[in-house]
């Protein structure tokens, strides 16, 4: 046994975890509220390695979001505007396809497009935008839209949820986010976004989508006016339909950003708060392959360090991120290829870069074996945007 673990409160829970033993509601609740972060790390990473072996994976990607307009008003939210906001923003399917192409230039493979809940934008748009997008690279992989976004099209355009993601899949949806999962208690949810669907409905949609025999993500919104038991709760309910459906690929929890925004909290979740958070996802949730340590809410310093507390992943290079940054996000709004091998090598790790599902495109052994000179940090140099929005 790890030497952190003899003495550890949490050893019980190791010896548990180890057996291969579910850990209970009130278990993971015992794990949040442990000051001994570093065996909390342990038994996490213990889970992790289990699972994944010695690999970390990163993926090369980019964010486009086609428009901020949106009918609700979620408190939490710095990113939404109204029609009447100077700074809204739509973008054409030709401008949407010539980012995507600029994107294609430094490799990535997969495109994360995710917008407001736009008030009269047609369905035909977006089927339009995937097939435009799909036409570019069939092998680009899209992975677009919240659980909300996915209801709000289906509304406007008088469809089923189920015939909605039928026709988006037809027309190249890959995979769906994650986002808007938030915190599923009821009185959280009202008082951070208010009108935004229920946890049944994000639950449903996601469940839905599975049953077609697709997958997709899922995350949480944490450190903002939620208790722990509202943590577990939420993970309790990711882990439940993950046992009927298993079509979650991967967890993202999302540390709040604490500006622009209408929730009174001072600052973002601490380090210790964000790893615990990483840590006690990858224990309780068993049924999960992949946790995620998304650096954009983080930072990549403190996303490296996850690496040993349950994260074995990075998420990607994103190149325009928007919708932390317009909530107060002090990171880049890109990461490199090299910059997250770097830091997965110096944990210890193997670097791999994967697709939207997880898979492995390419290990790197060595990080000799990776070119330095990779396309987007060219760009960088040469002080071309890749973020041309
Ligand atoms: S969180 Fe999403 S649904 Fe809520 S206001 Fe912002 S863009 Fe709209």
């Amino acid at each position: 046994m790890n030497f952190l673990l003899e003495r550890s409160e949490l050893r019980d829970l190791y010896v548990k975890v180890a057996a291969n033993e579910r850990v209970s509601e009130a278990d993971a609740l015992r794990l949040f509220q442990s000051k001994d972060l570093n065996a909390l790390g342990a038994i996490a990473d213990f889970v992790c390695q289990r699972k994944n072996g010695n690999r970390a994976s990163y993926i090369l990607n980019r964010y486009i979001n086609y428009s901020n307009y949106c009918i609700l008003s979620c408190q939490f939210c710095a990113f939404a505007r109204k029609k009447r906001d100077a700074d809204g923003f739509q973008f054409s399917i030709e401008e949407i396809v010539q980012k995507a192409r600029e994107a294609l230039s430094v490799r990535i493979t997969e495109l994360h497009i995710v917008g407001g809940l736009h008030p009269n934008l047609p369905f035909a748009y977006y089927t339009e935008m995937l097939r435009a997008l799909k036409a570019l690279d069939s092998r680009l992989q899209l992975k677009c839209f919240t659980a909300i976004e996915i209801l709000h099209l289906a509304w406007m355009a008088k469809k089923s949820v189920k015939d909605a993601l039928v026709e988006l899949r037809d027309a190249g949806l890959d995979s769906l986010t994650g986002g808007g999962a938030e915190i599923f208690r009821k009185e959280i949810r009202s008082a951070i976004a208010k009108g935004k669907e229920s946890a049944q409905e994000y639950l449903e949609v996601h469940g839905t989508w599975h049953r077609l025999g697709e997958r997709s993500t899922c995350t949480m919104l944490y450190g903002h006016i939620e208790s722990l038991e509202d943590r577990v709760d939420h993970l309790r309910y990711l882990r439940q339909l993950q046992d009927e459906t298993h079509g979650f690929t991967g967890f993202v929890p999302l540390p709040y950003q604490p500006e622009n925004n209408r929730i009174p909290v001072n600052t973002p979740p601490t380090g210790f708060d964000t790893l615990r958070t990483l840590a006690v996802s990858r224990i309780y949730l068993d049924n999960f392959d992949h946790i995620t340590a998304y650096w954009v809410g983080m930072g990549l310093k403190l996303a490296q360090v996850a690496l040993s507390y349950g994260a074995d992943d990075l998420h990607g290079t994103i190149i325009e991120e928007k919708i932390f940054h317009m909530a107060g996000a002090k990171s880049p709004q890109l990461q490199t290829e090299t910059e997250m091998i770097k830091a997965i090598r110096e944990a210890g790790r193997v670097p791999v870069q994967r697709n939207t599902f997880y898979e492995p495109i390419k290990e790197w052994d060595t990080i000799e074996a990776f070119a330095s000179e990779t396309p987007i940090e060219k760009a960088k140099a040469s002080g071309q945007s890749l973020a041309s929005a």
